[in-house]
């Protein structure tokens, strides 16, 4: 049986909890938090006319929109490279689909390309990241995974990047993505790079060198992306892939539109009318954006000290809004109060301290592990209000309402953590 996704079932069992009167500190979702520009909201409006299905790859103007967008971005993209879809999760799976073989996931990874790749009968191969940052396969270790697999039975197709990554934070270093692709392409693997965190690099001069997969393996790397996080606009559903150029990725993209046509037909009109704005770079998006990025930054730092005060170790973030502590030097502490596992470690969070949390296991970790995926977007506010008030403020984590969300999730690391 196929489960409900971890990441969607947390959120839904937080705020059932919040709407019965529990006090919770909702860290279990990666949902962005932020309001809508009113541009962009005007643009919906204006489209809420738009009935037609339209072409399954996306509406032309969104196509171009698209292209070039990739094309500012250092990489030249024609709009027949494009394809839209209502959220990247959709084309990630629609690529499980199309591309032959099993899949080589980073461990941990997000958790829905393990379950996408079940889903598409397929095997995964989860190689561990390297100890900096997460997002790709340890270089030294995934050429032996991939021959270990092999012996077992397995075919590796398909290696998944996540740059920037969640669950970790982080950024991978430059000469990790140049070392996996090498092996890629030794291995004929084809790369899907998920770029859906690029717009949330917290440093610009680390985000003008993102590392890409496509610059060292430009014919198999098929990048997707969406506006569900840099815009959050998650709810609206908007994702979409850029095809690479020549024979592999022409030939590709016919059966990724084969598999959307027989799916889901086409990306919500009023939505290709979004996409064709705001991929367009408008002052008012790329304002909200770059406001986004620093909020993003300073509570996941503020939120990444808590933990690190707690004694966990922590990498320090990067990009997004997630943190994946690592409760290990205080083993011997959590283990006197019943705590043994990444999964007991979110239960007792959330049980006695009221702080929703999702486990290492879901993210492909290993179970005894006490590792926590913490997302910290949703700490900005519970109302419009308080959310642009966040998106301006200077000091974002001493807003009375973020700074009582820290002061929870102190008291909770301390009575989990206290000697
Ligand atoms: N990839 C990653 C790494 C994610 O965290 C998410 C979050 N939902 C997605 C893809 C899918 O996002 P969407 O379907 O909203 O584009
Ligand atoms: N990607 C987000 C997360 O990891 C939530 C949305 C989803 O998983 O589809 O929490």
């Amino acid at each position: 049986m196929t489960m409900h996704s971890a990441t969607l079932a947390i959120d839904e069992t937080l705020r059932a909890r919040r709407a019965a009167g529990e006090k919770v500190l909702h860290l279990g979702f990666g949902e962005a938090g932020l309001p809508v520009p009113a541009g962009v909201a005007a643009v919906l409006a204006d489209a809420v006319r738009r009935n037609g299905y339209g072409p399954v790859a996306g509406s032309a103007e969104a196509r171009e929109a698209a292209a070039g967008w990739f094309t500012r971005r250092g990489l030249p993209t024609g709009p027949e490279q494009v394809l839209f879809a209502p959220g990247s999760k959709a084309l990630l799976f629609a690529l499980v689909l199309a591309l032959p073989g099993d899949v080589v996931l980073p461990r941990p990874s997000w958790v829905s390309y393990a379950a996408q790749s079940a889903l598409a009968g397929k095997r995964t191969i989860g190689v561990p990241i390297p100890a900096g940052a997460g997002g790709v396969p340890d270089p030294e270790r995934l050429e032996g995974a991939l021959e270990r697999a092999r012996a077992e039975g397995a075919e590796p197709g398909v290696l998944v990047l996540t740059v920037p990554d969640n669950p970790t934070g982080t950024v991978a270093r430059a000469e990790d993505v140049r070392a996996v692709c090498g092996i890629a392409e030794r291995h004929g693997l084809a790369v899907v790079a998920d770029e859906i965190y690029a717009e949330l690099v917290h440093d610009a001069d680390a985000a003008r060198a993102l590392p890409r997969a496509v610059d060292h393996l430009p014919e198999r790397t098929v990048v997707t992306s969406g506006l569900s996080k840099s815009m959050a606009l998650g709810g609206w559903r908007i994702g979409f892939a850029r095809l690479p150029e020549g024979a592999w990725g022409e030939r590709l993209r016919g059966e990724l539109v084969g598999v959307a046509s027989e799916i889901w037909s086409s990306l919500a009109a009023p939505m290709q009318a979004v996409a064709a704005r705001v991929l367009e770079d408008p002052p008012e998006v790329l304002a909200h954006i770059a406001a986004a990025r620093r909020l993003h930054g300073a509570v996941a730092r503020a939120v990444h000290a808590e933990f690190a005060a707690a004694g966990a170790v922590c990498r320090a973030p990067e990009a997004g809004f997630y943190l994946y502590p690592d409760f290990e030097p205080v083993r011997e502490r959590l283990a006197a109060r019943g705590v043994r596992s990444g999964a007991e470690l979110a239960a007792a969070l959330l049980e006695r301290y009221g702080v929703g949390v999702l486990a290492g296991a879901a993210f492909g970790d290993a179970a005894a592990g006490l590792r926590a995926r913490v997302a910290t977007s949703l700490l900005y506010g519970e109302t419009e209000a308080e959310r642009w008030a966040a998106l301006r403020a200077d000091a974002p984590a001493e807003l009375p309402w973020v700074a009582a969300s820290l002061g929870h999730l102190r008291d909770a690391l301390a009575g989990l953590t206290r000697g």
